[in-house]
């Protein structure tokens, strides 16, 4: 029987598990991949738009030379912040299903790799389960053929061809340079009537330039309605027109995955976004926790991030030791 099992080794999991260890308890990490997994799978070459000491966990000084940090400097960070700190973690393993336990605690289910099953028990839980998983899906005709991907990764693959970005916030916009640099004909098809107000202020001038010399395309106020093997259709102003392609980055976005949530029979508000205490982060569930962005409002899962979901665990690890 564990004291306290936390589901997800994102930096709002780690900071947790951090908090609750100087106050005396050892909390079991379970993750289904690998530490911050979800930076892992950020674009290769990512700056934040965070500074250094506003992603710092348990104290550790994430020391850099560049004003805001780079994905690579993260992953390290945070591999090394949970080595020092000897948490321990069960990666590669995934939660898949969670009950209540006659004893009042919790009784997970957890799978390996080979899908091998055990039973791990605890009597505190702690979802920080993030939303990375679950990209928005568009829901338009042709958005799961192969040439559609969620994740951007790095602009390479995509050199000489015809690519439609979806979206217009940090991710499209950062994609959309990448991808420029590397010869691709690229469209930004965004719903906005103008520039988001989220771009990274730094950014914007830049792309807006690009985006006035005709080295990108920037379509506002028009949306995709159907992606082909060889075309999208988009509509703009009432009008539709075919865009010859080749690939669609779909980067709309992720939204938390609370099926753990309401299995466990945790309050929700009628739009889905859950109850807890804010000033201890436990649900209607006694003696289950949120962590980081699995928090966040339906209405907008970006409100939570690893700025402020750090904190959680403070919350967390101080209600659990009374
Ligand atoms: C491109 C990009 C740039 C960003 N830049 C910034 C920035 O500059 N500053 C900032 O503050 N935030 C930024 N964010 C947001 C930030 O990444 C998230 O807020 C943060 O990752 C949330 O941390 P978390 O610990 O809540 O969840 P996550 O980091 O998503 O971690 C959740 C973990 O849980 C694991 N998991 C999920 N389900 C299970 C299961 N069933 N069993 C076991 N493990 C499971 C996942 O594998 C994952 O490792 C950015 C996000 C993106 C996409």
């Amino acid at each position: 029987m564990e004291q306290v099992v936390i589901v997800g080794a994102g930096p709002c999991g780690l900071s947790a598990a951090i908090e609750l260890k100087k106050l005396g308890i050892d909390p079991l990490i379970i993750e289904k991949e690998c530490v911050v997994h979800s930076i892992y799978l950020y674009p290769t070459y990512m700056q934040f738009f965070s500074t250094p000491e506003l992603l710092e966990i348990g104290g550790y000084p994430f020391s850099t030379p560049n004003e805001k940090p780079y994905r690579q400097e993260a992953l390290t960070y945070y591999r090394n912040v949970a080595a020092r700190s000897e948490l321990r973690i069960r990666a590669y393993h995934t939660v898949t299903d969670i009950v209540q336990a006659d004893t009042g605690g919790f009784q997970l289910q957890v799978e390996n790799r080979s899908g091998a099953r055990s039973i791990v028990e605890t009597q505190k839980l702690v979802l920080a389960t993030g939303y990375f998983d679950h990209p928005n899906l568009i829901g338009i005709p042709g958005e799961s053929l192969a040439k559609v991907t969620h994740y951007y990764r790095e602009a390479h693959p995509y050199g000489g061809t015809k690519v439609v970005i979806i979206g217009g916030n940090n991710s499209a916009i950062d994609a959309a340079m990448d991808l420029m640099r590397t010869g691709a004909e690229v469209t930004v098809v965004y719903r906005g009537p103008t520039y988001s107000p989220n771009i990274k202020p730094w950014v914007r001038p830049i792309f807006e330039s690009m985006v006035n010399k005709g080295r990108v395309r920037m379509l506002f106020s028009s949306q995709v309605m159907s992606i082909e093997e060889q075309t999208v259709t988009v509509r703009s102003n009432g009008e539709e027109t075919q865009l010859a392609n080749d690939f669609v980055l779909a980067l709309t976005g992720f939204r938390p995955n609370r099926s753990l949530l309401t299995k466990l029979g945790s309050s929700m508000q009628p739009d889905g976004t859950p109850n807890f205490h804010t000033d201890s982060m436990e649900t209607s569930v006694p003696g289950l926790y949120l962590a980081g962005v699995v928090a966040a409002s339906a209405a907008d899962a970006n409100e939570i991030f690893i700025e402020t979901g750090r904190h959680h665990g403070t919350l967390i690890a101080r209600h659990i030791t009374g």
